[in-house]
């Protein structure tokens, strides 16, 4: 056998959305550590760090004027509030990793995963994390920090509200066990990356082939 050609591709946009207790961020950076070929969107936000947050890793905090001159300048794919902060996707690097053919993943939630399917319909491939039980995302919530009961509460509502939107996603991954829900996320980016319509270098490759037959 030769060498393996190289056949030139988009990027594809990988979202992932859950709600907060179910294990995406584990996912996320899982996938990241394990796969050269994809890398974490940057958001804005003008929450403030929590600590051990790094500004430029986690998101680019920002003030709410610069947040809303991004936005009216048409500098983000997409933005939200959420939980009364502001978040949202600065366009060019991802423009620019499509372009290149490196993935992104995205860890935003179904306002975001909306937005970005509308205006970038074939690039966006997303996938709902879902917690195998109430149970089991109640402990998670709650083993988190010690919050008073209110507060746990109305993170179980946040829960609701954001679980109530995985008839949107194309994939749905229920997660009881991490290195299942991987094995999952891997097949699925692997099968995404072969799509024909993102194998934009397959026209002059098979032209190429077909010459010498
Ligand atoms: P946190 O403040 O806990 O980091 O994030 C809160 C929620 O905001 C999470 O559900 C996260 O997925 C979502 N989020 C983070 N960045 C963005 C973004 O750029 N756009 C949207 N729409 N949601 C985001």
């Amino acid at each position: 056998m030769g060498d393996t050609p190289t056949i030139k591709r988009r990027g594809l946009l990988l979202v992932l959305s859950s709600p907060s207790g179910a294990g995406k961020t584990t996912i996320a950076r899982r996938l990241i550590d394990a796969d050269p070929d994809i890398s974490m969107s940057v958001s804005v936000t003008t929450r403030k760090p929590r600590p051990g947050e790094v500004d430029g890793r986690d998101y680019n905090f920002i003030e709410a004027d610069a947040f809303k001159r991004m936005a009216d300048e048409n500098e983000l794919i997409e933005w939200a509030q959420v939980f009364g902060n502001l978040y949202g996707t600065p366009r060019t690097p991802v423009e620019a990793a499509i372009e290149r053919g490196q993935d992104v993943l995205f860890d935003i939630d179904w306002q975001g995963a909306q937005q970005l399917s509308e205006k970038m319909k074939h690039d966006v491939v997303r996938v709902f994390i879902l917690p195998p039980s109430a149970d089991s995302l109640e402990q998670r919530l709650r083993s988190r920090a010690q919050d008073p009961d209110d507060v746990v509460r109305r993170r179980m509502d946040a829960a609701a509200d954001e679980i109530s939107h995985w008839p949107e996603y194309d994939y749905v991954i229920v997660n009881s066990d991490l290195p299942t829900s991987m094995e999952g996320l891997t097949a699925i980016l692997a099968a995404e990356r072969l799509r024909r319509d993102r194998l934009n270098g397959l026209t002059a490759f098979v032209r190429e082939m077909q010459s010498h037959l």
